[in-house]
């Protein structure tokens, strides 16, 4: 299904088309370069079936988001994806907790065959870093972290206003810091991860109960051990803010922001994290796609600056619009925050 009409006076002007790997259903969106999200499409998740199903219910999400490109009179210039990890550099492979049909599955190329297009993927925690730093709880902000508590738990940091990386793309990664010594036992093989105390699987597990049904303790039990996590983030990377989204926070509401933010203030005491807190992220249920819609033009940035680099032309190559340049620059949201 789509959930907005063509709109007849949109200008001609270039999106890129995102994709989001969540709990329940792929999204796929048209994300302009002022990150505006102008539609969208959605598939369910379905449980127990292979991983071509899967990638076919992704792909009719893309297909008609490309439908809706040329109704809206824009032109897509690369695909953008956020995905909960782990995942290969760029989406080359993906293995989402979550969908256990995807085991090093590889995404980037179904995607490029599909579409033909260029494909530039992240985790998805790092997306809404990059989401939440542009255009939400985090705008100006030179350095923060982010945090996506759903069905597995990943986050992003955000330091003097560079999205980190890491070797393998996965710095950010919280899901499997020790929040509960000798706790349950995690899918790593470790015990205590916060992945396994504190994500939605988790809390189904522990509770026999879904998560929009939760107990007064539960949601103050997991608010403590994001904010354990969340406080020693701050004290270790010298930030004051995190930013937290998924569905587990969005159905716990203020009991769990309430809960995180008493153990912030307990464990980040040392200067610098002792003014540490956690802010809700602002962007909602576009947060994800605007996120994927970020990786991609952030991609494309880099992909233009290489390419110049080594032609050593300071301008676009011949056929680039050179409003890409300009475009591509406002996306990289920490750097645009300076
Ligand atoms: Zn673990």
């Amino acid at each position: 299904m789509t959930d907005a009409t063509p709109d007849d006076s949109t200008k001609r002007r270039d999106v890129i088309l995102a994709i989001d790997v969540g709990a329940d259903e792929f999204s796929a969106g048209l994300v302009t370069a002022r990150g505006e999200l102008i539609d969208r499409s959605f598939a369910d998740i379905e449980s127990d079936v292979g991983p071509q199903s899967h990638f076919a219910a992704l792909a009719s999400a893309v297909l008609a988001q490309r439908e809706q490109a040329v109704q809206h009179g824009v032109r897509i210039r690369a695909i953008g994806v956020g995905c909960p990890g782990e995942i290969e550099r760029n989406c080359v492979t993906v293995s989402p907790a979550h969908i256990s049909a995807w085991r090093s599955f590889p995404l980037a190329q179904h995607l490029h065959e599909l579409t033909d297009l260029p494909i530039y993927g992240d985790l998805d925690a790092k997306a809404l870093a990059l989401a939440e730093g542009w255009l939400g709880a985090a705008r100006g902000v030179r350095s923060f972290a982010t945090m996506v508590v759903s069905s597995s738990v990943g986050g992003g940091f955000v330091i003097d206003g560079e999205l980190l990386d890491g070797r393998g793309g996965n710095a950010g990664h919280l899901g499997h810091v020790i929040v509960e010594p000798g706790g349950r036992r995690c899918r790593c093989g470790a015990r205590g991860c916060l992945e396994a105390e504190a994500s939605g699987t988790a809390i189904e597990t522990i509770t026999g109960r879904r998560i929009d049904e939760p107990s007064w303790d539960i949601m103050r039990r997991t608010g403590r051990l994001v904010g354990r996590a969340a406080g020693m983030t701050c004290s270790a990377l010298d930030i004051d803010l995190v930013v937290v989204g998924g569905t587990v926070p969005e159905s716990f509401a203020a009991t769990f922001y309430n809960a995180a933010q008493e153990e912030i203030d307990a464990v980040a005491r040392v200067g610098h994290g002792a003014a540490a807190r956690i802010t809700p992220a602002r962007l909602g249920d576009r947060g994800p796609l605007i996120g994927a819609g970020a990786v991609g033009w952030r991609g494309l940035r880099r992909a233009l600056r290489a390419r110049q680099r080594s032609t050593g032309d300071a301008t676009p190559p011949s056929g680039e619009q050179p409003t890409v340049d300009s475009a591509t620059d406002a996306v990289d949201a920490p750097d645009a925050a300076s």
